[in-house]
């Protein structure tokens, strides 16, 4: 039998959680509510989840700080439930690292779909990973093993940083990426820890790539978050 997925609810308004957690055992997932945002991250200390879903207003410690807590040790997916429905709110949710957010009222059944996407890509995220990747119908080739890219044969040199900020974007063309996130997965090396910085990094990768020259355009910017790597064209 495959191996049971847990998932941790933390949502204090107890009508809520009580629909959410039934509408995820009968999908067959194991499902184990939390009240506070405290609880929920000693409970994911003791014994990480494969999904969290988490609401925003709690009492205690906030969802964004309950998020932030959970992105600085794990890639666990992270799914949002908030009463606000503002733009800049549901950004703001993105950019410290939440993988999707829904807004309340929401439907039962639309969330758990959600789940099962999230969970999909997350697992997709945990195969082993090919050592090179071909893009762009093979002009762009990322080798990963041997830390190399080229384009139309000619090979691009890039910095460890900028490297590892095109293999993270590339692995998953069309997956939007905040600063924040791209900070976390670059991070090491001579990195410093501002998003601005990522803005620099993407400027270099891009000219090196001779987006500006060739017309080409393989990562794109998500406007008032981050960026992501252009979905092949159909
Ligand atoms: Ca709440």
């Amino acid at each position: 039998m495959a191996k049971e997925t847990r998932i941790l609810l933390v949502e204090d308004e107890v009508r809520i959680a009580e629909v959410v957690q039934s509408y995820l055992e009968r999908d067959g997932y194991m499902v184990v509510a939390h009240v506070t945002g405290e609880e929920a991250l000693a409970d994911f200390e003791r014994r990480p989840a494969d999904l969290v879903v988490l609401d925003l207003m709690l009492p205690g410690i906030g969802g964004e700080e309950v998020c932030r807590a959970l992105r600085e040790r794990s890639d666990v997916p992270i799914l949002m439930l908030t009463a606000r429905d503002s733009e800049e709110d549901l950004l703001g949710g993105l950019k410290i690292g939440a993988d999707d957010y829904m807004t309340k009222p929401f439907s039962p059944r639309e969330l758990s779909a959600r789940v099962r996407a999230l969970l999909r890509r997350s697992r997709a995220a945990q195969e082993p990973q090919a050592d090179v990747l071909l893009r762009a119908g093979g002009r762009l080739r990322i080798d990963s093993g041997r830390h190399r890219v080229y384009l139309d044969e000619d090979e691009v040199e890039l910095t460890e940083s900028e490297f590892r900020l095109l293999l993270t974007l590339a692995r998953f063309p069309g997956r939007a990426y905040s600063r924040y996130e791209l900070i976390n997965k670059v991070q090491g090396h001579d990195f410093e820890g501002y998003e601005r910085t990522i803005d620099a990094h993407i400027k270099n990768v891009r000219h090196k790539l001779g987006e500006d020259a060739r017309s080409l355009r393989f990562i794109e910017t998500v406007y008032g978050m981050g960026y992501r790597f252009a979905e092949a064209e159909k």
